[in-house]
């Protein structure tokens, strides 16, 4: 028997919550509104397959993996996900170990592919959750002023509507609902990078039980797992890298020579390469996070360039913000939770955008940077090294701030 695409087949004309976008941050909060009772229907404009391999985030802070379990979506997080106590900094050719549980009181993360969360939140959904459309491509949203704003959507080649008394846009960067704020009512607040990840997975067990940052006169490179038996790494490149220019002996060569320690010898365990993409690096926020009856959710509203692990786990905080307001509103009737939720959220993601830019600086070779900035990378990366405060703010930050 196939596994089924969609449930139910035919999306119903109007729903309370009409969300855009099975991500995480889609799936996660149809899983929300449903446990609350909260009628919702779901929009996805790719197929099943492709949402559920598209190769992306992999480290769950300690809040995502408890809204998770609360939402009864980690029963397989529980038994194959890699809990982990701690990340490794290489500069300098020295190593230094950054304890999360010491510095934190106890917080960790957790290493699961995100393709396995939107496994396990896919498969929840379609048994017992809300309505989900996949080759449901979303046109526009209209009327988020009013009390009745309408999605248009296309699936299997018709025409639809469907009205709702909220929608949120958790369409990602390019998705479409952001579109329906007025240009005048948002702003965008945005900065590129001059590099990119050149990232590969590898059918080799990883080369240490943690994850390694490296920075290195040659540019950064990241280290990172998506299982015992899965490697993820990356190497910092120049803007417009095409993949093929690099071929596998090339990539582990330049991966061993930005991992090298001065005394050690230590060289990565080495196996087949089965994907190589390039990934460009952006910090973006729109403001407010909500127009009228139109709230934006994950990458719709904010991306960061992936050095902080945060993309994922900011998607996550949104979403449990905004269930807690639907639901606050389904059982009381009060809008304040629902009125206080751009500013919630854009607090926690200005405090991720700051630390996913402060890593990226702090590791990267900028093309442009002088000796005396690359002094002062070093003298940052020593002090975190050196001082107990220093490495706990780094530790609070990439094992994830409390979510209120
Ligand atoms: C290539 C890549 C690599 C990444 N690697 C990392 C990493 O290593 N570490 C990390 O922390 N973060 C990483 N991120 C960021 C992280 O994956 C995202 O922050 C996370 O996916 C956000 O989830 P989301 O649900 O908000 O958006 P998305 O996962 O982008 O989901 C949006 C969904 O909306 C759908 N959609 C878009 N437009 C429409 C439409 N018009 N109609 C209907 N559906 C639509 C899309 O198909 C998609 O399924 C990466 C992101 C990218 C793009």
């Amino acid at each position: 028997m196939t596994a089924p695409t969609s449930a139910p087949a035919a999306a119903p004309a109007r729903t309370t919550v009409g969300i855009v976008g099975a991500g995480p941050a889609g799936l996660l909060l149809a899983r929300l509104l449903h446990a609350a009772g909260i009628d919702c229907v779901v929009l996805e404009s790719r197929d099943r397959a492709y949402v559920e391999q598209r190769q992306r985030a992999g480290i769950l802070e300690q809040g995502t993996v408890d809204v998770l379990r609360e939402s009864g979506a980690a029963e397989r997080l529980d038994r194959e996900g890699l809990p982990h106590d701690g990340i490794e900094l290489r500069f300098d050719g020295r190593a230094h170990r950054i304890d999360f549980p010491a510095l934190t009181g106890g917080r960790r993360v957790w290493v699961y592919a995100q393709t396995e969360v939107v496994k396990d939140l896919v498969a929840l959904q379609l048994v017992d959750g809300a309505p989900l459309l996949f080759e449901a491509q979303v046109t526009g949203v209209t009327g988020a002023d009013s009390s009745a704003p309408t999605i248009h959507y296309t699936h299997q080649g018709v025409d639809h509507t469907l009205a709702c008394d909220y929608v949120v846009g958790c369409d990602g960067f390019h998705g479409v609902v952001r579109e329906a704020i007025p240009v005048e009512a948002r702003q965008t607040f945005e900065r590129t990078y001059p590099y990119s990840w050149l990232g590969i997975l590898a059918d080799v067990p990883p080369s240490s039980d943690e994850l390694v940052y490296a920075h290195s006169p040659r540019g950064f490179a990241l280290l990172s797992m998506r299982s015992p038996t899965v490697s993820r790494l990356y190497l910092q490149v120049p803007n417009g890298t095409d993949p093929a220019d690099w071929s596998d002996d090339r990539i582990w060569d330049e991966l061993d020579a930005r991992f090298a320690l001065a005394d050690s010898d230590w060289k990565l365990a080495r196996g087949p390469i089965t994907a190589k993409s390039v990934l460009p690096m952006r910090s973006s926020v729109t403001e407010p996070m909500r127009h009228g009856r139109l709230f934006l959710a994950g990458d719709a509203a904010h991306i960061v360039p992936p050095t902080g692990a945060k993309g994922l786990n900011l998607a996550a905080a949104d979403v449990t913000v905004l269930a807690q307001a639907f639901t606050a509103l389904h059982r009381t009737g009060s809008t304040q939770l629902l009125d206080a939720y751009s500013a919630t959220c854009l607090n926690r993601v200005w405090r991720a955008e700051h630390f996913s830019y402060f890593m990226t600086t702090t590791l990267h070779t900028d093309p442009s940077q002088s000796p005396f900035d690359t002094r002062l990378q070093l003298s940052q990366l020593d002090r975190i090294a050196t001082s107990p405060h220093a490495a706990a703010e780094l530790a609070a930050n990439y094992a994830g701030l409390p979510l209120n």
